[in-house]
């Protein structure tokens, strides 16, 4: 009798779920993404396009909290973030009006290139 074994006691980690009280946008994060998507179809080059669109994919588009001023009519109408331009101004140039786009300076120093894609494991580029 009295055969006790077995019976170690396991000190499983008690899973503290109120340890991080991180919002889950789970449900209007798909729609958020195909606006922002969506938005992100005009008026720009595809370069910054895919910048982005990847900005989206993981989650890193930080919608901007007030405009910003446009780079041409100075006024405060910006309401995409990362862009230099309001969308009219950007419409009747016909330029791309991403922050820190590559054509808008023309400048042929490369390493400043945008570094954004850089994590993307964006490796199918042909040299
Ligand atoms: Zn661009
Ligand atoms: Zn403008």
């Amino acid at each position: 009798m009295s055969s006790q074994k077995g019976n170690v006691a396991r000190s499983r980690p008690q899973k503290h779920q109120n340890m991080f009280s991180f919002k889950n946008h789970k449900f209007d994060k798909s729609i958020q993404t195909q606006k922002i998507n969506a938005k992100l179809h005009g008026g720009v080059c595809q370069h910054c396009k895919e910048v982005l669109e990847w900005r989206v994919k993981y989650n890193k588009y930080k919608a901007l909290s007030k405009p910003e001023r446009c780079v041409k009519c100075l006024q405060r109408k910006v309401k995409d973030s990362y862009h230099i331009m309001c969308r009219p101004c950007a419409y009747d140039l016909e330029v791309c009006h991403r922050r820190s786009c590559r054509r808008n300076e023309e400048s042929d120093d490369d390493s400043d290139f945008d570094t954004d894609l850089e994590d993307t494991e964006h490796n199918n580029q042909v040299n």
